[in-house]
C-alpha cells in the first residue's frame, strides 16, 4: 500500500516494481543455498583462432537450473549476486568447476589450449582471492598457464584508481588475465602498461553491433574502433579476441584486420562439456 517517507509526502505504490522487488529478493536469498544443492551449471564457449580454426581455449559460463523457474542466464542473477556477496561461493564453484574440466581435457588437448573464467569486481576484491586460485589449482592439477582469468575493467581498479596488486601476484604464479568486454568501460589505458594482462577481449557491441545496439556489421566506424583495438593490443603484445562474432562476414573482416582469437555463435554457442571434448579429440586427430 502507498507509505509515506516520513516527511509527509506520499509514494505512489507500484505493484509490478514491488512483484518484482520481492522477486529478486527471494531469489537472492535461496542463492547460497542453491549453490550447495547444484543447481548451477557451466557452459563452455569456443575461442577459435582465426588463423588455424583450431581451439585457442574456451570461456567458462555459468547457468542456474533453477527448479521452479527453469535455466536462468547469468544476466538475471549474477549482478544480484554480486550485490548480496552471493557471487563470492559461486564464483568459487564455478572456478572449482572450470578448472577440474579443463584438467580433464589437458590429456586430447593441444599445449596452448586454456580455459577462461570471469572475476566479478567483488571477487576481484576479496583478501583471499590469490590464495583461493592457488588452492583451486592445487586441487585439481591443472597448470596456472592453462587459466586465463576475465576481468572488466571496473574489476581491476581498486578503490584508489590503482590496478590491484593481487594481478601481480597471479600473473607471477602464472595466470593469465584478459581484459573483458573492453572498449565498453572508461579507462585511461595506463593500467595496460603497468598489469601483467596477456589478452583484450573487444566487447560484442563493436563486432556484431550487439547487445547495446544492432548496428550492421559494415558499420565503418566500428570497423576501424576494432582495427585501433587490434593494433593496440598488438602494440602492447597482447592477444586479441573479438566478442560476440555472428556471421561468416564478421569472421572474415576480423581475421583480415588481423584479430587473433574469435569468440560467437558464428563459430558455435555455450554448451556443455560433452561438444568442447569431441571437438578437441576431433582436433587431435587433424
Ligand atoms: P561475457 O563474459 O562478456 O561473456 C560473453 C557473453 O556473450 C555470454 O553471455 C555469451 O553467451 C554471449 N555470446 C557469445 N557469443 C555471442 C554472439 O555471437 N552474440 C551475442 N549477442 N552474444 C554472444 P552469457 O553467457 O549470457 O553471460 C553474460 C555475462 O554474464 C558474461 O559476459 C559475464 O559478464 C557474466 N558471467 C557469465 N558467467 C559468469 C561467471 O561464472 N562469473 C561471473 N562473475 N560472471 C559471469
Ligand atoms: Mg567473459
Ligand atoms: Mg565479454
Ligand atoms: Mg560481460
Amino acid at each position: 500500500w502507498a507509505k509515506s517517507d516520513g516527511r509527509g509526502r506520499w509514494a505512489v505504490f507500484d505493484p509490478d516494481r514491488h512483484a518484482r522487488e520481492v522477486a529478486r529478493y527471494t531469489l537472492a536469498a535461496t542463492m547460497p543455498a542453491a549453490v550447495e544443492h547444484g543447481e548451477f551449471v557451466v557452459e563452455y564457449q569456443p575461442l577459435v583462432s582465426l588463423e588455424s580454426d583450431r581451439l585457442w581455449g574456451v570461456e567458462a559460463l555459468v547457468r542456474w537450473r533453477h527448479p521452479q523457474l527453469g535455466l536462468l542466464p547469468p544476466d538475471q542473477f549474477i549482478n544480484l549476486a554480486e550485490e548480496t556477496g552471493a557471487i563470492v561461493p559461486l564464483g568459487r564453484w564455478v572456478l572449482q568447476s572450470a578448472c577440474a574440466q579443463a584438467q580433464a581435457w589437458q590429456a586430447i588437448a593441444g599445449p596452448d589450449f586454456r580455459v577462461s573464467v570471469n572475476l566479478a569486481v567483488r571477487q576481484a576484491h576479496e583478501q583471499d582471492l590469490t590464495e583461493e586460485v592457488a588452492a583451486v589449482l592445487r586441487d585439481t592439477g591443472l597448470p596456472a598457464d592453462r587459466l586465463v582469468l576475465e576481468l572488466t575493467e571496473s574489476a581491476i581498479m581498486g578503490p584508489a584508481a590503482e590496478p590491484l596488486r593481487a594481478l601481480h601476484t597471479l600473473a607471477e604464479m602464472g595466470v593469465r588475465l584478459a581484459i573483458d568486454d573492453f572498449g565498453t568501460g572508461y579507462s585511461n589505458l595506463a593500467y595496460l602498461r603497468e598489469l601483467p594482462v596477456h589478452a583484450l577481449k573487444i566487447a560484442g557491441s563493436f563486432v556484431s553491433g550487439t547487445p547495446t545496439a544492432r548496428r550492421t556489421s559494415t558499420d565503418p566506424v566500428d570497423e576501424r574502433i576494432v582495427a585501433t583495438l587490434v593494433e593496440l593490443a598488438h602494440a602492447l603484445d597482447l592477444t586479441v579476441i573479438a566478442e560476440g562474432v555472428e556471421t561468416d562476414e564478421q569472421a572474415a573482416r576480423l581475421r583480415a584486420i588481423g584479430c587473433d582469437v574469435g569468440q560467437g555463435w558464428h563459430f558455435a554457442r555455450p554448451s556443455g562439456p560433452a561438444a568442447i571434448t569431441a571437438r578437441l579429440a576431433a582436433e587431435h586427430h587433424r
